[in-house]
């Protein structure tokens, strides 16, 4: 598990060292950190390895998930070149380990591969709309010549490749400072200050849980080989960030105030997955609401923000 220690990374690895797979996971420790997983730590199943995906990695392994890279918009944007790089070579490193040791290997990309969208909701199919050459192409075209490269290692070489677009999630152990929207709202509203919307906050997306979503990868990796994907994984219903600082406040009893700030360039003006893949093949759909969601990501917020830590 590259990006292990990472949300959505330690998460994953709760799920398989729970199964009693033996996991190896490796971090940089750039936006994770060594307390997503500390409790792991001690567990016969799992080993973590302080390692940068960009460099080669010699291991033996059966399966890859490759999740290095970091994904909110501040942290991505802070070195835009190691972005590129964390994408492109961690691929092309993780794809040649796979190739040699003839493991099955799962790609983490994104719904940024459609830009900002003109079909709605966004299908498999659809191409996008990115800008190369813009704030967010360090991570949006990143993940597409990953994409890219899974493809061509998969006709070339014949790997066994899977590549999940992994739209909007939020949850537990979200990096409380990372810039994206459900934490900052959470945190902001939870410590009383200004909540920041930014544009006008008529912009949507839609929000899958962590649950949800780490139950959808571990099926597709699960899946026959005739499915290497791409596919959409995400919860279809949308919002916008007006309705959810709404929720959020009325949540949290906040007193905050709503502010708005400028919407940032290349913002995607809305996002909804198509999941009619996800449904079919993999007979997975999300099942919890934003609400119920949202609510433990508060109490999460709470315990990490008061002295007691999570
Ligand atoms: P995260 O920032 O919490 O996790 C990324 C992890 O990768 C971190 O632990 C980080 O330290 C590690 N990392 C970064 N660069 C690395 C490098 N060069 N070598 C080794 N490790 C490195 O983000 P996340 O939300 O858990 O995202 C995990 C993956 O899922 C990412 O690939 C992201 O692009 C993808 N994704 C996430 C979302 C979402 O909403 N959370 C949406 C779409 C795609
Ligand atoms: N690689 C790796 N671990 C391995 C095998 C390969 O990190 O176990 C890296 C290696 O650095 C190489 C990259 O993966 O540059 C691509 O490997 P591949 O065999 O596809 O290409 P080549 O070695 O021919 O460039
Ligand atoms: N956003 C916002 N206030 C914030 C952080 C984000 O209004 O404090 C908006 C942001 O402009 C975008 C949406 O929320 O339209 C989702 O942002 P996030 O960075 O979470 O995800 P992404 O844009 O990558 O989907």
């Amino acid at each position: 598990m590259t990006g292990g220690a990472g949300f959505l990374g330690s998460h994953l690895c709760d799920r398989l060292v729970e199964a009693r797979n033996e996991v190896l996971c490796v971090d940089n420790f750039f936006t994770g950190t060594k307390r997503n997983v500390a409790h792991l730590l001690g567990n016969p199943y799992f080993e973590l390895q302080r390692h940068d995906v960009t460099f080669p990695l010699y291991v033996e392994v059966e399966q890859i998930y490759n999740l290095a890279c970091p994904a909110s918009p501040i942290h991505y944007q802070f070195d835009p070149v190691q972005t590129t790089k964390t994408s492109v070579h961690g691929a092309i490193n993780m794809l040649g380990l796979a190739k040699r040791v003839k493991a099955r290997i799962l790609q983490a990309s994104t719904s940024e591969v459609y830009g900002d969208p003109e079909i709605h909701p966004q299908v498999e199919g659809y191409w996008g709309r990115v800008n190369p050459i813009g704030i967010r192409s360090c991570y949006d075209e990143g993940k597409r010549c990953a994409e890219t490269l899974f493809f061509d290692y998969y006709r070339q070489h014949r790997l066994d490749i899977k590549v999940v677009r992994i739209f909007n999630t939020y949850g537990p152990r979200m990096h409380p400072n990372d810039g994206r929207v459900v934490s900052n709202f959470i945190v902001q509203a939870l410590k009383g200050g200004d909540i920041t919307v930014y544009g006008d906050g008529q912009q949507t997306r839609s929000f899958c849980y962590v649950d949800d979503l780490i139950e959808a990868i571990i099926r597709m990796m699960k899946s026959g080989a005739n499915l290497p994907g791409p596919i959409n994984l995400g919860n279809p219903s949308e919002f916008t960030m007006l309705e959810l600082v709404e929720k959020i406040i009325g949540f949290t009893f906040s007193k905050s105030r709503v502010v708005h700030l400028p919407l940032p360039s290349d913002d995607p003006r809305q996002r909804q997955p198509d999941i009619t893949l996800a449904r079919e093949k993999l007979m997975w759909e999300p099942k919890v609401s934003l609400d119920d969601g949202l609510k433990e990501t508060i109490a999460y917020f709470r315990r990490v923000l008061s002295d007691a830590g999570p």
